[in-house]
């Protein structure tokens, strides 16, 4: 798919990484030097597996890049197995594209807040300056304002822009006209990477889609969230074919640990996968019917839409909320430390239970107030 890109376009964007890093071979491990044999004895592994490790799976180090994870993410996320990158959760990714584009002091990386921290965080470790362009407040939500990040983004050097859809905490997505429209803009200057953490609670497509025609487009998708798996820490970035090679070799040698790789090949199966989308469904239907029983609550300001397994809402008393439902034993993300959110909580779509438990502790609280 991407191989069939021209030439130039490709070369565009590989001109965009760290001059520093443009010819870097990485770490070559052992694993990874392409030679043939029946016994072993090139990466200084024990003969024999660990007694707490049954199935004697995790003796040896693992494919840098487990192949039948590798193929079985390219498929869900409907992409080459060339264009996908496996790291340690799409956290990883994030920190792995900040170091490869961005010379500290000088690239700089653009995001949208209140959102996802992540990005500041790399940019922050990296020494990359960090570019703001604040969400919007309007009807349909808190929405990104993409004049602005392509001014923003053209004006002040910046190299990598990320776009969070269905964006964390606001819930808004990013219409794929507008990531195209800032990929073109900013052709030959910068990556836009999407963040789709959420997009299966989504009904818009994936900027996947975009890949073929858009060399400077990256995508992040993670199974933490839709696939319950958060703790396995496997996330992928997807790109164009050469653009993922790059990023390998800047990559840790062995980022996928083997018990990880095994689990998630494992939800990838078909029964897996089935009853996978069966919860994000019902994630979906909760979402719909815990939105609209918190609009009618008094003391609820405002219920974002939202296109993630999450409501980001604003009250009246904030403060009050918060501690109404932590005293009821439910924990949510105060967000009123972020940009414009000042008044707002983002409360996480669980179990029916887990949300009528929600919808008690609000009701009684305004029952007393
Ligand atoms: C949760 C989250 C992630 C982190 O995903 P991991 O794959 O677990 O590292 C990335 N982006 C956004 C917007 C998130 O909310």
């Amino acid at each position: 798919m991407s191989a069939a890109l021209p030439r130039p376009a490709i070369d565009a964007v590989l001109a965009l990484l760290r001059p520093d890093l443009q010819a870097f071979a990485g770490y070559s491990s052992a694993r990874s030097a392409a030679l043939n044999g029946e016994v072993w004895l090139n990466a200084n592994e024990l003969a024999w597996a660990n007694p707490a490790d049954a199935a004697g799976t995790s003796r040896r180090y693992p494919e840098p890049q487990p192949s039948g994870l590798r193929a079985a993410l390219a498929d869900l996320y409907e992409v080459a197995p060339e264009q996908v990158l496996v790291g340690r959760g799409s956290d990883e990714a994030i920190d792995l594209l900040v170091r490869a584009f961005c010379r500290p002091g000088i690239d700089a990386v653009l995001a949208t807040p209140p959102v996802f921290g992540m990005y500041a965080v790399s940019a922050r470790l990296q020494g990359a300056p960090l570019l703001e362009v604040p969400l919007i407040e309007t009807e349909a939500g808190l929405m990104v304002d993409i004049d602005a990040v392509i001014r923003s983004a053209r004006d002040n050097a910046a190299r990598l822009v990320f776009l969070c859809s269905p964006s964390n905490p606001a819930g808004s997505e990013i219409a794929l006209a507008d990531v195209v429209r800032t990929a073109q803009a900013l052709q030959g200057q910068a990556v836009v990477v999407v963040d789709e953490a959420y997009i299966e609670f989504s009904s818009q497509a994936s900027a996947a889609t975009l890949l073929t025609g858009h060399d400077n487009v990256a995508v992040l998708r993670t199974l933490s969230k839709a696939h319950a798996l958060a703790a396995a820490r496997v996330g992928t970035l997807l790109a164009a074919a050469p653009l993922i090679a790059a990023l390998r070799r800047c990559q840790a040698p062995y980022p996928v640990p083997t018990p990880c790789a095994e689990l998630a090949l494992a939800a990838l199966q078909p029964a897996a996968l089935a009853q996978t989308r069966a919860r994000v469904a019902e994630v979906c239907q909760q979402r719909s019917a815990l939105a609209q029983s918190l609009a009618a609550l008094p003391g609820v300001r405002r219920v974002y839409p939202s296109a993630g397994n999450y409501l980001l809402v604003r009250f009246d008393d904030a403060q009050a909320a918060f501690e109404a439902l932590l005293a009821a034993g439910v924990v949510v993300r105060d967000q009123r430390a972020a940009p414009q959110l000042y008044d707002a909580l983002r409360i996480s779509i669980g179990s029916a239970d887990d949300n009528q438990r929600v919808l008690a502790a609000l009701s009684a609280r305004s029952a007393a107030a």
